[in-house]
């Protein structure tokens, strides 16, 4: 064990199965933490409660998720030797955080949040107004990230405007109640591909609810079909017109995707990206051969973490102990922060 004082944190909502999108944005930054050691602490939540704000009409698919969540998680190479796996709604004390920090936040700030504003503009189901719960969901993840001291959260791009609401939220209540709480930092990919990574479709971000994703779980001819009807540059007709290559989601993929090993192994007459990237963008390279490689790329990196997936989908008991457990630690993990939080507030009357 080292002696480092991180705290790591990563959130998942179980609102549908894990994609690739997932896989490069956070769920790699937090595996390579992991088996590096530098943190005192690692928990990987599954955000039930969160994931109910928009799903509130659909319990079922936010349960049978739950664990098809924690199956990709395991499959990706979380330990929950390592990392405290947990589920949110079991872990009670986050909603009494929430109701406190309500205080510190107005509503005029969380309507400028861009990302609660995209996602409430892609909602049409919110057509007729937003629930209140899903409205001040930032608030409530500033409740999961402080409730573990996380100084550390592995996130996607789209998830930058919640830690700068909750490093606010931190600010503002250390200035009124006392240093408590500890501020956090967002670790999001270098390359803008992983931070947010498009869907199959061309769509600016692979999502869940957008139908236009590669999961973690797609069978070899699964990914197979979905690779092969991908969308590429559409003014790409003929093999020899010149292609692009940045709007293009097959190459935007192989750019995180194929590495040097990869193009020895089933593309030799390039030795990396960039020169299969100039080929196309100079005309003469096909749509059907780049994508082609991009399949045996996907299924190279995939076919481990299926495999590691299938051992854990033959023992659903065992994925519930250890969410069991990961929950019981969780839970007294948040405990603490809620006592010092309400000594804080001076809500400590029986002490
Ligand atoms: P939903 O549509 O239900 O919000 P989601 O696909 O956005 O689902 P989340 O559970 O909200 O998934 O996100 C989990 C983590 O994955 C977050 O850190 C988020 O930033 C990251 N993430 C999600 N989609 C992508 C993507 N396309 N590229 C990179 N990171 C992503
Ligand atoms: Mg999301």
């Amino acid at each position: 064990m080292s002696d480092s004082k991180n705290i790591v944190l990563t959130g998942i909502r179980p609102t549908g199965a894990l994609h690739i999108g997932h896989l490069v944005g956070a769920l790699i930054a937090n595996v390579e933490i992991q088996n590096q050691g530098d943190y005192a602490r690692m928990y990987g939540m599954i955000a039930d409660a969160q994931g109910l704000t928009d799903n509130f009409d659909n319990p079922d698919k936010v349960r049978e998720n739950v664990m098809e969540v924690a199956l990709d998680m395991l499959a990706v190479g979380y330990d929950p030797k390592k990392t405290t796996m947990f589920i949110q709604s079991e872990v009670a004390e986050l909603t009494e955080l929430t109701f406190y920090y309500m205080n510190l936040v107005t509503v005029a700030r969380l309507q400028r949040n861009p990302t609660v504003k995209t996602e409430i503009a892609q909602k049409e189901k919110f057509n007729g107004g937003v629930p209140v719960g899903f409205f001040t969901y930032p608030i409530s993840q500033a409740a999961d990230i402080t409730a573990f001291g996380a100084n550390i959260v592995p996130v996607g791009q789209d998830q930058l405007p919640m830690i700068e609401q909750t490093a606010e939220i931190v600010n503002k209540f250390n200035n009124i109640y006392g240093e408590t709480l500890v501020l956090p930092h967002a670790v999001v990919p270098k390359a803008q591909a992983a931070a947010r990574l498009p869907g199959t479709d061309g769509n600016a971000k692979m999502s869940k609810s957008l139908n236009n994703c590669i999961y973690l779980k797609d069978s070899a001819e699964d990914i197979a079909a979905k690779v092969k009807t991908m969308f590429t540059d559409p003014n790409h007709l003929r093999v020899e017109d010149p292609g692009n290559t940045k709007d293009n989601p097959v190459f935007i993929y192989l750019s995180v995707f194929a590495k040097p090993e990869h193009f020895a192994a089933f593309l030799p007459e390039y030795a990396n990206y960039e020169e299969l990237a100039a080929h196309y963008e100079r005309g003469g390279l096909g749509d059907v051969k780049v994508k082609k490689f991009l399949n045996s790329v996907l299924q190279e990196t995939l076919e481990p973490i299926r495999a590691r997936r299938e051992s854990f989908v033959a023992r659903p008991d065992d994925v519930m102990d250890i969410l069991r457990e990961g929950t019981k630690v969780a839970r007294a993990a948040a405990a603490e922060t809620v006592n010092h939080v309400k000594r804080a507030m001076k809500l400590n009357y029986f002490e």
